[in-house]
């Protein structure tokens, strides 16, 4: 059965569509999702002449508006494994803002033990499965947490609260890294919880009350995995990137102006440049664009070759979010 789940896995690039529920005080509205079957989601697009049209996408797995958080993760449970056995993984969260991307890599505002999203449940995951193997491999895991807002690159893992910018940096030794950026040893899963909680902090300090900005960067949580196989001495090396994407809502170009136009033209061309490379994985292109946005420079060790892709893409029910979620269900369905 464990065969059949890691068989499952191969394709090295797999997208998961999870639609939120109504938020509280919404109940018993009408959904734009019509239907959710196996891999299957239908919307109904409402036209505003009055007409339903709907329209069907299908990707590798799709969650429903009462999936729960554990349900959500043990369908990413086996790509923990292969950090662990030193593959690199990549999970994302992609959708507008306001549809659950940071409920399913965070969780909540108030957070329990049932609602903590895929961050916290990966590392918990890691730490159990690497204490199992620790007669046959001794594991050392570190984390680093970074933003990338306006193609600039700031590490969230600071204690002074000041904005320390870093660089990306490839050398031939450790293949992409970026070395500025503070790396933290951590072997519990509070240890875990105190450094995203630092980092959600610094990446909300940015924000004022009108202006939340971490909805307009894109932050992410890398893993870093080291085992020594004590047999042989052999060493395995395992990098997890879990990114939480800026909002990919369309902003009215003639409605913004100065800052809020130019953060919209970087988030733009973020996300398509990262559409740009998996689609070119997707399709075995033999050249893949990296070289075009921050966040693909960043993870360029952890999309292609042997690395696995998780894309968990988030739609709104509502009938006023219809429009981006089609755009959104495009997007997923060109990398899939
Ligand atoms: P995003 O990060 O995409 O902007 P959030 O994760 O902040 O969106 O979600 C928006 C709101 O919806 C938050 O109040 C969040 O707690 C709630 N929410 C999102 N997804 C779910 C879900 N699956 N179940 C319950 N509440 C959710
Ligand atoms: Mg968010």
């Amino acid at each position: 059965r464990l065969y059949n789940q890691v068989q499952d896995l191969k394709g090295n690039i797999r997208v998961y569509c999870r639609v939120r529920p109504f938020l509280p005080g919404q109940a018993n509205r009408l959904s734009t999702v019509d239907r959710l079957e196996d891999g299957n989601i239908t919307v109904n697009t409402l036209s505003k002449y009055g007409k339903e049209a709907r329209k069907s996408f299908t990707f590798n797995k799709v969650f429903g508006p009462s999936a729960t958080q554990e349900e959500v993760f043990s369908d990413t449970r086996p790509l923990i494994r292969s950090v662990l056995d030193g593959y690199n993984v990549c999970i994302f969260a992609y959708g507008q803002t306001g549809s659950g991307k940071t409920y399913t890599m965070t969780g909540p505002k108030e957070l329990t033990e049932e609602s903590m999203g895929v961050n916290f449940r990966a590392l918990s995951d890691l730490f159990f499965l690497s204490e199992q193997r620790k007669n046959t491999i001794l594991y050392e895991v570190s984390v680093q947490m970074i933003e990338i807002y306006n193609e600039q690159v700031r590490d969230l893992l600071v204690t002074d609260g000041q904005n320390k910018r870093v660089d990306i940096r490839n050398s031939s030794q450790n293949g992409i890294n970026v070395p500025d950026a503070n790396l933290v040893p951590v072997s519990s899963s509070s240890d875990v919880l105190n450094l995203m909680n630092l980092g959600n902090c610094n990446r909300a300090t940015g924000a004022t009350a009108l202006n939340d900005r971490s909805s307009r960067s894109h932050s992410c949580l890398t893993v870093h995995v080291l085992g020594k196989v004590l047999a042989s001495g052999t060493i395995l090396r395992g990098c997890m990137h879990l990114v939480d994407l800026a909002g990919s809502e369309r902003v009215d170009k003639s409605e913004v102006t100065g800052d809020r136009l130019k953060e919209a033209q970087h988030i733009n061309k973020s996300l398509s440049a990262l559409g740009d490379v998996i689609s070119a994985l997707a399709q075995k292109n033999s050249h893949v664009p990296y070289r075009n946005s921050k966040l693909t420079q960043l993870l360029q060790d952890s999309l292609g070759g042997q690395a696995k892709t998780l894309m968990f893409v988030h739609i709104s029910p509502e009938p006023d979010a219809i429009g981006e979620s089609i755009s959104t269900l495009k997007f997923a369905e060109r990398v899939s």
